[in-house]
């Protein structure tokens, strides 16, 4: 039977590593190229095995490469780590393979800078990853083979996303997902926007109205509700401006998304004191926040004193 082999330790590396090094400094000047580069894998092979025992000694006992990758997001959840950092921990050269597992198969919420969202509020290089919450999402691995079938139709980017937001509506969704079924790294945040800004989908974030929400995380809030053309006007910085000035809840009955259940399906939106059909002005004192309940109500007729007070209070 064949012996279980013995885990080389942390000390006996760094010796081994250091008399390598020593023996190299001394015997360079004797070596071809060749014989440089072969004496260089072999410090290699042992600095990646330290690597792997540093995590060990840590106390983690993680064989697979994809669990030492996973304890060391968690440990570091919300920041930014560079991939050469994952490189070291896992010790193989195929790591962003494993952290498409983590996402995919795990639903770790894994954002990387290659799929960059200038809205989200991540900023990361091509080369760093953030694991934006140490909790899996159970529904992702669904999404995930959703994503897929999406992605692979032959329609334009844009009717991409929008089919995978209708299939998820009210779903927390991610800057990964959205950057794979819109086949597009660095356009699908603007395409994202376009489906607000000019087809008028209540597309939320943690700016517009949902701060539950974490950076790079998105929800169809509905199907249905689809702003008016003048409403999509409303640059973003507006919109953002109205949401915290009215701390992301209804200025007529204070309905906020915390209160949110399937039985009323409220979404928060933006309404015009001075009314669109007078073309009011998309500016932060003609508007405020209101839930489509009293939006309704709003352009129904009622409320029109609690309007009159919000209107001299702004
Ligand atoms: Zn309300
Ligand atoms: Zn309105």
């Amino acid at each position: 039977m064949a012996r279980k082999r013995r885990r080389k330790s942390v000390d006996w590396l760094i010796r081994q590593i250091d008399a390598q090094l020593k023996s190299f400094g001394t015997e360079r000047g004797n070596l071809t190229l060749r014989q440089k580069v072969l004496a260089l894998c072999e410090v290699h092979e042992n600095v990646k095995d330290l690597g792997v025992n540093v995590v060990h000694e840590h106390g983690w006992n993680a064989c697979a490469a994809v669990e030492r990758i996973r304890l060391y997001f968690i440990e570091h959840e919300s920041i930014v780590l560079d991939s050469a950092e994952i490189a070291v921990v896992s010790g193989i050269s195929d790591y962003p393979r494993r952290i498409r597992e983590l996402r995919v198969e795990s639903g770790y919420q894994i954002a990387s800078g290659s799929s960059p969202d200038p809205d989200s509020g991540i900023v990361l290089k091509p080369d760093q990853y953030l694991l934006v919450d140490a909790a899996p999402d159970l529904d992702a691995a669904r999404r995930w083979h959703a994503a897929n079938r999406i992605r692979r139709s032959d329609v334009g980017s844009q009717k991409r996303l929008l089919q995978y937001f209708m299939e998820n509506t009210g779903k927390v969704l991610t800057t990964e997902e959205l950057a794979y079924v819109a086949k597009e790294a660095k356009e699908y945040a603007r395409r994202v926007r376009e489906l607000r800004t000019e087809q008028g989908y209540s597309v939320a974030t943690r700016f517009t109205g949902r701060p539950d929400l974490k950076a790079g995380q998105y929800v169809l809030q509905s199907r249905e509700r689809i702003a008016e053309t003048h409403d999509r006007k409303i640059p973003e910085a507006v919109q953002k401006a109205v949401y915290e000035r009215d701390s992301n809840a209804c200025r007529v009955c204070a309905w906020n998304h915390e209160r949110w259940n399937p039985e009323d399906p409220r979404i928060l939106e933006l309404h015009h004191l001075e009314h669109h059909e007078n073309r009011g002005p998309n500016v932060e004192s003609n508007l405020i926040v209101t839930c489509s309940k009293c939006h309704d109500e709003v352009h129904n007729g009622k409320h029109t004193s609690a309007l009159k007070k919000i209107k001299t209070a702004l």
